[in-house]
């Protein structure tokens, strides 16, 4: 069976075009949009993805900027820069990095940033929000999932989807988004006992675990589609999924590579919420 490739970079690439344009709309108005990412950690991996988060609004006409608290700021100092940029009516999106210092926990800080700027959807109001339909921001990676099935005419309705994983950033929110499209959704974990019986008898299998390699053929039923969360350093350094893509393809009907996939959605999701965030405080 031929494996469709679910690659990202063309709806990344369309998110990004009306992203630019609103972007720039806003700027002639008098303001960009302005996201801040606040930064506790000194791991690379996520100066690495801040990097890149700068250049990708750079790219659209967002300004960026960010507040290193160093990687041995306290929760409460963590929740007062969050508190303080939350009630700054300059600042129109928030963005907490992670890992946190040890011992903080990202509930008791994220409880800080306003669900109006909350582009990450990370609070525990958001996912609040999230949970009972109401209006909010979805964590950017989960939606990014949900976009990019659709973007490929991959039907959510009535279609059992497994989802591995079921952290409050990727999980959890994505069975939530799942069941808003009137999916069947199996969360799966660590606990699960037999997780190929379980993927094997979904049409949809998503890999949210953060394991490389763990999904691999025989977790798969044959036409199904795969869709990979996963960024794992791979043995040469580089980005791999979470699914093992040589068993995967040519049993599965469609599998979203790893970089290229899921990845740039995200980011353009993340984006186009802060554009979002910045004409909603304006009352457009
Ligand atoms: P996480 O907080 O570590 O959660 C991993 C989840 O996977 C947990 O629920 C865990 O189960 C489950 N799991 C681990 N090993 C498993 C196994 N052998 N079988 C079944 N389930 C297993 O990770 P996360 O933050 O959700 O991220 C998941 C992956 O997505 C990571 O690779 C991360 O880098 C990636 N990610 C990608 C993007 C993107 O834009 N592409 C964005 C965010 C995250 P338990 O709950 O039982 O421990």
């Amino acid at each position: 069976m031929d494996t469709t490739s679910l690659t990202g970079k063309d709806l990344a690439a369309a998110l990004n075009a009306e992203t630019k344009q609103r972007a720039a709309a806003r700027a002639e108005q008098g303001a960009a949009p302005r996201l801040v990412l606040v930064v506790a950690n000194d791991d690379p991996a996520s100066g690495w993805y801040v990097k890149s988060l700068q250049r990708a609004a750079d790219r659209l006409g967002i300004a960026c900027d960010t507040v290193d608290l160093g990687a041995t700021a306290t929760a409460e100092a963590i929740r007062a820069k969050l508190a303080e940029l939350s009630a700054d009516p300059a600042v129109d999106a928030v963005m907490l990095q992670t890992p946190l210092p040890a011992g903080v926990a990202l509930d008791e800080v994220s409880v800080a940033i306003a669900a109006a700027k909350d582009v990450d959807g990370v609070s525990p109001l958001s996912l609040g929000l999230l949970a009972t339909g109401l209006p909010g921001f979805p964590p950017a990676t989960a939606e990014a999932v949900v976009e990019l099935a659709k973007h490929h005419g991959i039907p959510l309705a009535g279609r059992h989807v497994a989802v591995v994983g079921r952290s409050n950033v990727v999980g959890k929110p994505l069975a939530q988004l799942l069941l808003a499209e009137n999916a069947t959704v199996t969360v799966c974990h660590s606990r699960t006992a037999d997780l190929p019986a379980v993927t094997s008898a979904a049409d949809v299998v998503v890999a949210a675990a953060g394991r490389a390699g763990l999904i691999t053929g025989d977790h798969v039923r044959a036409g199904a589609a795969v869709i990979d969360v996963g960024t794992n350093e791979g043995p040469d350094g580089g980005i791999v999924g979470d699914v093992d893509a040589a068993s995967v393809e040519g049993r599965a009907g469609a599998l979203s590579p790893v970089p290229g996939g899921v990845g740039p959605v995200t980011t353009a999701l993340l984006m186009r919420h802060v554009v979002v965030a910045a004409e909603t405080a304006r009352g457009e």
